[in-house]
């Protein structure tokens, strides 16, 4: 084919009623033009146009299997949401809603009244705030307390989190200066006492996550902590990183961080709780209520689906935590994951291997939750992720192995599709 035997763009669109046709004719001709430099014919351009076109309708934000047995996983969008809050986000969100009206006075209202009433009866709290994600949380609630001034971190917990979210870049980008105290091992009740100054604002502990230090160690007790703050009236903020409602063994509940004196605690609403990406303040409601007025807090809210997916979340946690997709992975019995693996194995004639299922999210770095998945061929790996639904696994001495413990029971069959679309795939 020579150049001058392509069409022009308003040719190969001409016809087509799609207003991204033009666009993509002529991304579509760029490309042919060079394949004809190159000496490459290029085909049916009429019918790569039709597919060109069906892929940029296609979202790009899409559902997936998660098969890789880390529960909270951060790349994955974090917690899959409980059938009840995706019912109420659908119902808040169709129509209008009272977001910030008051309907018994008949005025404006605040988007923060929704869950002031569920997170206080969860976690004991007298006020409760809920902004964008717990970064936010963290953020506000120095730049409202502490802006300008001292806050006192153990060198111990200055840690990045992922993705570039490091505690001495939180606390300067809130305007508050950190002055860090004791030594990575070991940091006593004592040196934030030496520490304190006219300049200090409040004392912050933030929780390892993904970390843990051991051996020759010392952290004083939340509790002491407490003592310290409050003989010299300084606030304690508690960065629980999860933040888990209900009791999980390792995990700190919000609970008891207050019970053991934290006068604020900051916890993400789509890690241990299960919820939407959100971030949870509760404590002290004059605290609390000092947040709410800072100017940050406007920009850092959480919005209606948010606030609706959060409400419903915290209503399940209350009375059925099982029903909170998140939390059932976590507590469901191995056998239970077994017999999916063993279904999984049956369908696609994989075998049963046993694996070590995570928490993710930083959450419960050293628990092992016992796992059982699914081994097929390691080569299909590639053809499974770009599949329909992409099914996301992990390679482990020469296989590929489908953890059970993120999959359904439904999504144990789609998975079971998905492998032999890729075998298919593979063959062609
Ligand atoms: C995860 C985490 C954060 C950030 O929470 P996001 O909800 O991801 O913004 C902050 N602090 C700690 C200790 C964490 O573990």
């Amino acid at each position: 084919m020579r150049l001058r035997d392509l069409p022009s763009v308003d040719q190969l669109a001409r016809g087509i009623d799609d207003p991204l046709a033009v666009d993509v004719a002529r991304s579509l001709l760029d490309r042919a033009r060079e394949q004809v430099h190159a000496g490459i014919d290029p085909g049916d351009l009429a019918g790569r146009l039709r597919e060109e076109l069906t892929a940029a309708r296609a979202p790009r934000l899409r559902r997936v299997l998660n098969a890789t047995g880390v529960i909270a996983h951060t790349n994955l969008g974090r917690a899959p949401l409980a059938e009840h809050a995706l019912e109420r986000v659908r119902e808040v969100a169709r129509g209008y809603s009272n977001l910030e009206y008051d309907l018994s006075a008949g005025g404006r209202g605040s988007r923060q009244a929704h869950v002031g009433g569920i997170i206080p009866r969860l976690t004991g709290a007298e006020g409760a705030l809920v902004v964008n994600n717990n970064a936010a949380a963290v953020m506000l609630a120095l730049a409202a307390l502490a802006e300008g001034r001292e806050v006192l971190v153990s060198r111990g917990e200055l840690i990045e989190i992922g993705d570039g979210f490091r505690i001495p870049d939180v606390l300067t980008r809130s305007g508050a200066r950190l002055r860090e105290v004791g030594t990575t091992n070991r940091t006593r009740a004592a040196d934030y006492e030496a520490a304190i100054s006219p300049e200090t604002a409040l004392i912050l502990r933030v929780h390892q996550s993904n970390f843990r230090i051991v051996g020759f160690t010392e952290q004083p007790s939340l509790a002491e902590l407490a003592q310290v703050a409050q003989s010299h009236k300084l606030p304690l903020v508690d960065d629980l990183g999860s933040g888990a409602l209900i009791d999980l063994g390792d995990e700190p509940t919000a609970r008891s961080s207050l019970a053991a004196g934290a006068d604020l605690v900051c916890f993400s609403g789509d890690k241990l709780l299960g919820g939407p990406q959100a971030g949870i303040i509760v404590g002290r409601a004059d605290l609390v209520e000092r947040l709410r007025r800072h100017p940050l807090q406007r920009a850092l809210r959480a919005d209606k689906l948010t606030l609706a997916a959060l409400e419903a979340t915290l209503m399940l946690a209350l009375d059925s935590p099982d029903e909170i997709p998140a939390l059932r992975m976590l507590r469901e019995p191995p056998g239970a994951v077994r017999a999916r693996a063993e279904r999984l194995a049956e369908l696609v004639g994989g075998e049963v291997e046993e694996t070590i299922a995570r928490a993710g999210g930083g959450a419960l770095p050293l628990a092992e939750l016992p796992s059982y998945a699914c081994a097929v061929e390691e080569r299909l790996a590639a053809p499974l992720r770009l599949g329909d639904p992409p099914v996301v696994s992990i390679l482990r001495d020469g296989r590929l192995l489908l953890d059970c413990r993120t999959l359904t029971d439904a999504e144990v069959d789609e998975a079971a599709v998905a492998v032999a679309a890729a075998r298919t795939h593979e063959r062609n």
